[in-house]
């Protein structure tokens, strides 16, 4: 029997309309999964990986060769020449944080070219928070250009604002909890070209956090100098069970490292324990894990579109990362919707979701997350801050089979039960 017999009549005619709908962009996303898939493969087979590279250190972690060639594999595939790809790094924030204070001195100013930063990141910045030890407190300058009503980049403004002062300029690739669409690899290639136009020393930075993989190309291969991101999201395939990456040139990565660790130290330490093997293998299912995620969110779209809500990015926009976005309009209907989604998860679907505060965040959150790995949001997942427009942020799956699923029984229970 099928599993669609359990749904209103009316919601499985809307499902296969959508899967008719959707079926050349689930075709085109195989196509970008094998060819991410053969660059992955190349690395490994470049950096001759084997299976003594599999196992960990503990203690300082010296020569650690295991976590030498993982960095090396990053590097490869990232088109970098250096990376940090470490269980120490315990979230995407601690990664950007890291990369960010580890370039900026006092007396340097930081830009973002994309308009406010993630939520976190304010505290890393000091404009939210008690400002302890923020690039603030290190009298590190801080500005963004805010976007333009229609969500792009504000270059003549942005013009104005970079000074000599400005060491790093930061682009946020994904969307965040802002109302915007998130920037396409090409959109980063003009910024980046415009960067170098007005000033070639600025340090170019992208937060690429649910990037890694959802297009052919990254933003370190035109002309990002440095990019971060966490293993609990794309680069660690679901499988991963901590940590983050940072990669770029070899000096900005040295001084990274430093602050990583400590001056001297640097990269050099940092046990991997038992982490190597799953690092390892996450990053060689990552292509395939976030192809699949999207093409679930694609299906979201479609389906939710379909049940009359609004939802960016549509069905047959490109995409660039894992966020779904759904506009609920009130608190209510969000809070209900993430509770379908807790309750279609492997892990605690017996919970329910309640807004509450989350360190980092100014406002409740609702999250959604029956996850395997705590937080990870490279599995299925729901978020959002409760402020108007009251959006959720979908994103993720396992499977596309689970997204599916879990949503055409978020929509029955919503609004056919
Ligand atoms: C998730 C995210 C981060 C930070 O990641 P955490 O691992 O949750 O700390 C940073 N920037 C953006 C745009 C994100 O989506």
């Amino acid at each position: 029997m099928s599993w669609q017999t359990e749904l209103a009549p009316e919601l499985q005619t809307k499902i296969q309309a959508v899967d008719a709908q959707i079926a050349p962009r689930l075709t085109a996303l195989d196509d970008q999964i094998i060819n991410n898939q053969a660059k992955v493969l190349q690395a490994f087979q470049d950096q001759s990986i084997s299976e003594t590279h599999l196992n960990g250190t503990t203690g300082y972690g010296n020569d650690d060769q295991g976590r030498d060639k993982l960095e090396a594999v990053y590097s490869q595939v990232f088109g970098t020449e250096d990376a940090l790809v470490r269980p120490q790094l315990v979230s995407g924030t601690h990664a950007i944080g890291t990369a960010l204070l580890g370039m900026l001195r006092p007396g340097d100013d930081l830009l973002y070219l994309t308009g406010e930063p993630y939520d976190t990141l304010q505290e890393v910045i000091g404009i939210a928070g008690n400002g302890i030890g923020s690039l603030k407190e290190y009298q590190i300058g801080f500005d963004y250009v805010p976007l333009l009503a229609d969500g792009s980049v504000d270059f003549e403004l942005a013009k104005t604002m970079i000074t000599a002062k400005t060491k790093v300029i930061a682009i946020q690739r994904s969307r965040g909890y802002a109302v915007r669409d998130s920037f396409t690899v090409a959109k980063i290639a003009e910024m980046v070209r415009f960067i170098k136009t007005v000033n070639p020393d600025s340090i170019i930075f992208v937060d690429n956090a649910y990037g890694e993989f959802s297009e052919v190309i990254e933003p370190t291969d035109v002309g990002v100098d440095v990019m971060a991101g966490s293993l609990i999201k794309n680069a660690g395939g679901g499988i991963a069970q901590t940590g983050g990456y940072i990669v770029g040139t070899q000096r900005l990565i040295e001084m990274i490292g430093y602050r990583l660790t400590v001056p001297g130290v640097g990269a050099s330490e940092g046990a991997t324990q038992g982490n190597l093997q799953l690092m390892f293998e996450g990053f060689f299912l990552a292509p395939s894990v976030t192809g699949n995620a999207i093409k679930g969110a694609i299906y979201e779209a479609a389906l939710l579109e379909k049940m009359g809500l609004s939802v960016s990015p549509k069905w047959d926009a490109p995409r660039t990362d894992l966020i779904q976005t759904v506009n609920f309009g009130n608190p209510d209907d969000m809070v209900k919707f993430a509770g379908c989604v807790q309750a279609q998860s492997p892990i605690d679907s017996f919970v329910t979701p309640i807004p509450s505060d989350f360190a980092g965040y100014e406002d409740q959150i609702v999250m959604a997350a029956g996850t395997f790995i705590q937080g990870a949001s490279i599995e299925f997942s729901a978020d959002g801050p409760i402020r108007a427009p009251y959006t959720l942020y979908l994103q993720g799956g396992l499977t596309y089979a689970h997204i599916k699923l879990a949503i055409s029984r978020a929509v029955q229970t919503t609004y056919y039960a």
